[in-house]
């Protein structure tokens, strides 16, 4: 298989309501996969075991770390959560910035920055400091303005109809 090209990266943003954010950025983190490139897939917030973990195995090109517990709580960020998202801020900066990866996601990133535990400015801060040939994906609801002007592409996933209202919960194999 032939390793991909080196070529400038853009910053994307899938956001809104609707099923099908952290979809899709599965989805584009397996084509780069495929066509021989590397990513870095941070799953802020998120602490339990999602299937996705397991990719790693199967994709040497592949790092996919989760900064959280599992044990966040609506709107109550403990001290434990800001530590989560901070170290993660962290993490993602140096893989933003190193050029080792064709792909950096930060799934989740914009609900960290919804419930106070990261600001926007350190996003942008963030997103200055891109690697030229590094591709960025964030998600999450609720995308501020400020964000969604800096990236190139924005995708907003509208609700039309969830099961989730009918009090049908989040399955293994479907939303994790
Ligand atoms: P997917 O991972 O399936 O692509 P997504 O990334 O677009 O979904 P998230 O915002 O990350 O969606 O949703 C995470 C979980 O929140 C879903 O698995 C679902 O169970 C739950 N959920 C869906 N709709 C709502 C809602 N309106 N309010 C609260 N939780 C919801
Ligand atoms: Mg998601």
């Amino acid at each position: 298989m032939q390793d991909m090209v080196q070529r400038k990266g853009y910053v994307e943003i899938y956001t809104g309501n609707g099923k099908g954010k952290t979809t899709a950025a599965l989805g584009v983190s397996l084509r780069t996969l495929l066509a021989g490139g590397s990513v870095f897939f941070a799953q802020f917030i998120k602490g339990r075991g999602t299937a996705e973990l397991r990719l790693a195995s199967l994709f040497p090109g592949l790092e996919i770390v989760q900064f959280g517990d599992g044990e966040f709580v609506g709107m109550h960020a403990s001290e434990a959560d800001m530590a989560h998202a901070w170290k993660g801020l962290q993490r993602s900066k140096e893989a933003v910035t190193s050029g080792k990866y064709d792909l950096v996601v930060l799934d989740e990133i914009l609900v960290a920055i919804l419930y106070g535990l990261l600001s926007v400015e350190d996003i942008r801060d963030l997103l200055r400091k891109k690697h030229e040939y590094t591709e960025v994906i964030l998600t999450g609801r609720n995308a501020p303005q400020e964000l969604i002007e800096a990236a190139d592409l924005v995708t907003d996933m509208k609700n039309v109809k969830h099961y989730y209202k009918a009090g049908v919960p989040a399955r293994e194999g479907i939303e994790f």
